[in-house]
């Protein structure tokens, strides 16, 4: 069996099967149903949010925060993190300029942004990567001196608090994906959480189309929208948050143990972070090394992923100045398997192969 960097987690089938049962007795299954008003209002309760949409992915969240925040021009974002925060800048007609990120926590760099703004410059779009909080206090007050928004990428931020509150609850817009991949998945889904409410007022007519009643359009909008179905599942799964956050916790502290004393580099979270252990990273002194570590782990039916790599700094569709910080880190980082029924013996044989291959 392959040992994957990631597995879905899957509720029991029984439990998904009754969610169904109700979907089709009610023959509704989609446009904003119970079960997505169910999920959102669960969610809410939950990370205690005073808003939250459920929208059909992590990176149509982005399209919709930047879109509704009235985004134009530059944005100053981050070269490391997921293609799709870069992407969703540039499908919005707006220009992506790169921010170079800590060394320390591997978010974007507070320090760097300033420099980058221009009179263009509209928004900070910053991702917490692999679910640690970005330097939220010192974005805030660069985009306070300047009059720009911030739009969080929180897609890996499931269940990470900061401070006390859920890290969704930062930025004038967060987003987050429920891809199968993530921390607390709906199959494809993800949300929006705004501060004002009229933020999110706009958002939830763009989602859907930007109907304002069934005749009535206020403005240009998109399918944003989500199923019943996939609301199911995420309401399956948030009956298991606890548990999966536990594990992550305990495979984390696994890693740690196993791992101590190897030249390794592992991203540092802000005081005052309660971490969701969303993803292990490690960075290892180069290239070559990580290679090495990677075929080898292959070969024994591992799979480590490289998140992230290419830094975004690099892409041909973005154009911007060299990022040496992400551009190095990028090229040495990977992300260890970690999932909710990952075993503590795959974890140490994971380990072992590592040191085997970081010591010859
Ligand atoms: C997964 C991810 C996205 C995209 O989310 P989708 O739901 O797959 O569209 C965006 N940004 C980051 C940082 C991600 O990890």
């Amino acid at each position: 069996m392959n040992i994957n960097v990631t597995k879905p987690f899957l509720p029991p089938l029984a439990e998904y099967h009754t969610y169904l049962q109700g979907v089709w007795e009610r023959e509704w299954l989609t446009n904003n149903g119970p079960l997505v008003n169910e999920l959102e209002v669960a969610l809410k309760e939950r990370l205690d949010l005073d808003h939250l949409l459920f929208v059909s992915n992590g990176t149509i969240a982005i399209q919709l925060a930047l879109k509704a925040l009235n985004i134009t021009g530059e944005v100053i974002t981050t070269p490391f993190s997921y293609v799709a925060t870069s992407s969703a800048v540039c499908w919005e007609g707006c220009v992506p300029v790169m921010a170079d990120i800590s060394p320390l926590d591997f978010n974007i760099d507070p320090e760097k942004i300033e420099a980058k703004i221009t009179p263009h410059t509209s928004a900070i779009l910053a991702t917490h990567v692999y679910g640690n909080p970005c330097d939220v206090d010192a974005i805030e007050a660069i985009a306070a001196k300047h009059g720009l928004r911030v739009i969080y990428d929180a897609a890996h931020a499931f269940g990470t608090r900061y401070k006390n509150r859920s890290l969704f609850s930062y930025g004038d817009v967060a987003t987050s994906s429920f891809h199968a991949t993530k921390l607390f998945h709906t199959i494809e889904g993800g949300a929006v959480i705004a501060r004002d409410p009229a933020v999110l007022k706009r958002m939830a007519e763009m989602r859907n189309f930007g109907h304002i009643s069934p005749t009535a359009f206020q403005e240009v909008g998109i399918n944003g929208k989500n199923s019943e179905v996939h609301a199911a599942m995420g309401l399956c799964n948030l009956k298991y948050l606890d548990d999966i956050l536990r594990v992550r916790k305990s495979l984390s502290e696994r890693y740690d143990r196993n791992l101590a004393g190897l030249p390794i580099q592992r991203p540092v979270s802000r005081q005052g972070t309660d971490f969701n252990h969303a993803y292990y990273a490690v960075a290892v002194e180069d290239e070559a090394l990580l290679l090495k570590i990677i075929d080898g782990l292959q070969l024994h039916n591992i799979f480590p992923r490289r998140y992230f790599f290419p830094s975004l700094s690099t892409l041909p569709y973005v154009s911007t100045e060299s990022c040496p910080v992400a551009e190095d880190l990028s090229r040495r980082v990977m992300c260890l398997p970690l999932y909710h029924t990952l075993s503590e013996e795959e974890v140490d044989m994971i380990c072992r192969l590592i040191k085997r291959y970081i010591r010859y």
